[in-house]
């Protein structure tokens, strides 16, 4: 887009923004004075290195270059512009505080290459926070390295695998059994670990078929001998992504150990049992915890993450490196196998380059202490409310697949659309046109034109029933006839309806001269 064509089509003070090649037409202006510089003397110059013509930059004045990136900024809907509803992400204030935090001397401006000597304070920091989440969860031991949520399965299946190599019985369990309900990355993390899938059908409550479950498993115990068995691990989320408590959990667990399995447990939805329950007693042998979803991270723009991982007392000493560890008064960062294993540990290796995502880990650490344990709880008890009250205030107008209550997400299917002649797409594209950042739709997949809502604990009772008296009004007009009005919404967004195949399929990265 040129800068005219931008113009053109600004509307009010939304404004549109050409790239800034676009914009920055006039090449060679700066918004900086730079000094010519005395190259003669350069080893590139001596070896006829230097480029003969400039690069191809764009040339903005400063006020241009400001202009465009505020402008960039304000196209970005985030938790700070409004409710921001999506299920499954967790998308929550963040404290202002855990931001002052991370950026602190001496914290914000650490390098992963320092001397170990240099960062006691840091290390101390971690432990801190190793402290909190294996005292949240009830686990034996934690990995903080593993970059996001998917990382930190990967890492947890990778885990299980060692102890099933350990006990000679990697080859022939091969098996990982997924509810069908399950969030896209626990069976794409199955996969990339090596195992067959095996996807588990849900019940008419939404929850994962125990029958269907058991039977898939296969092998017992005998006395003291495993009859066969070739089931690996299960990985189950709770509450799931239909927004429910897994309540025959115990006995999955149980099941599954007695069949020889371990049992992973998506974290990603601890938000809603922080503080409440400890998946340590509940037989879980690892979870990952999203730390930028439970633990406040801004984040949905691509990163960071950090997804620590929390283990059983049988998977404990498969823990990647490096591991933190506390000999008497000293704090040790174990970096390497040997060291490990001198201690009994059997490491997987290494999850990613150096120690973890440290900004995050301060602000979680920041957002744990200063609410504190009963604030914690509290949350996770706000957060399942305000979804309670968005399944209560729209459940007669709309159609919830299971009955109520719900955990931390309110989920509806499409069935009270049928013949308007309406669909979820539809619907949350007009959402859109009121000023209302929409729901995850279509998922989880075992829902018809799933619309699945997460209010979190951070939203108003205000901030709720602007939302629910936006959708009331939706669902009246669709329920009345007006489908016209939201074929073509959104009207008022920049941009209307996009081929999002097409964009996804074959989008245009480059910048090549040709005008996007
Ligand atoms: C977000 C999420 C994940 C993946 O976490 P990332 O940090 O995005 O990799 C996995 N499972 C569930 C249920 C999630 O909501």
């Amino acid at each position: 887009m040129s800068v005219v064509k931008a113009k053109a089509e600004s509307r009010g003070l939304h404004l549109e923004e050409p790239l800034i090649f676009g914009r920055g037409a006039a090449r060679g202006r700066s918004g900086v004075d730079l000094e010519d510089a005395d190259i003669s003397d350069s080893p590139l110059h001596k070896k006829n290195l230097l480029r003969d013509k400039a690069p191809d930059l764009p040339g903005l004045s400063e006020p241009e270059a400001v202009r465009h990136y505020v402008r960039l900024s304000q196209k970005n809907y985030g938790i700070d512009s409004g409710i921001f509803p999506l299920g499954s992400c967790t998308m929550k204030h963040n404290p202002r505080l855990n931001e002052r935090m991370a950026r602190l001397v001496g914290l914000g401006d650490l390098h992963p290459l320092q001397p170990l000597g240099t960062v006691s304070g840091a290390l101390l920091l971690m432990e801190r926070l190793s402290e909190w989440l294996l005292r949240l969860t009830g686990m034996a031991a934690v990995s903080l390295t593993p970059r996001a949520g998917a990382h930190g399965e990967l890492c947890g299946m990778m885990a299980i695998r060692a102890a099933l190599r350990e006990r000679g019985e990697e080859r022939e369990r091969r098996r990982v059994l997924v509810p069908e309900s399950a969030h896209g990355t626990n069976p794409a993390t199955a996969a990339l670990a090596g195992y067959r899938l095996e996807a588990i059908p849900a019940n008419a409550e939404g929850r994962m078929d125990v029958k269907d479950f058991r039977a898939r498993l296969g092998g017992a115990r005998l006395g003291g001998t495993r009859l066969g068995g070739d089931v690996a691990a299960l990985m189950l989320t709770n509450p799931n992504t239909c927004g429910l408590f897994e309540r025959d959990i115990v006995e999955i667990a149980e099941a599954l150990h007695q069949a020889g399995g371990f049992f992973y447990c998506d974290g990603a939805n601890f938000n809603a049992l922080a503080g409440r329950v400890k998946p340590g007693d509940l037989g879980i042998d690892a979870m990952h915890i999203n730390l930028h979803k439970t633990f406040s991270t801004p984040h949905g723009g691509g990163g960071p993450g950090a997804g620590p991982v929390v283990f059983s007392e049988a998977l404990a000493r498969f823990a990647p490196l490096p591991a933190l560890r506390r000999e008497g008064e000293a704090l040790l960062l174990i970096e390497n196998r040997a060291d490990a294993e001198k201690r009994g540990l059997r490491p997987i290796g290494r999850m990613a380059s150096f120690h973890g995502q440290m900004g995050m880990f301060i602000r979680a650490l920041s957002y744990m202490m200063s609410l504190g344990g009963d604030g914690i709880r509290q949350a996770s008890e706000d957060a399942v409310l305000s979804a309670n009250y968005i399944l209560a205030s729209l459940q007669d107008l709309m159609s919830a697949p299971f009955p109520s209550p719900c955990m931390h997400e309110a989920l509806f299917d499409d069935s009270f659309l049928k013949g308007a002649g309406v669909e979820t797409l539809d619907f949350a594209k007009a959402l859109i046109d009121r000023g209302v950042h929409p729901m995850t739709i279509y998922f989880p997949l075992i829902v018809r034109g799933a619309f699945l809502i997460e209010p979190t604990e951070t939203e108003s009772k205000e901030s709720l029933d602007g939302f629910i008296e936006a959708m009331r009004s939706l669902a009246r007009a669709a329920l009345d006839g007006k489908a016209e009005m939201f074929k073509d919404a959104p009207r008022h967004a920049p941009r209307r309806r996009l081929n999002e195949t097409l964009a996804a399929r074959k989008p245009v990265l480059r910048w090549g001269g040709r005008e996007i």
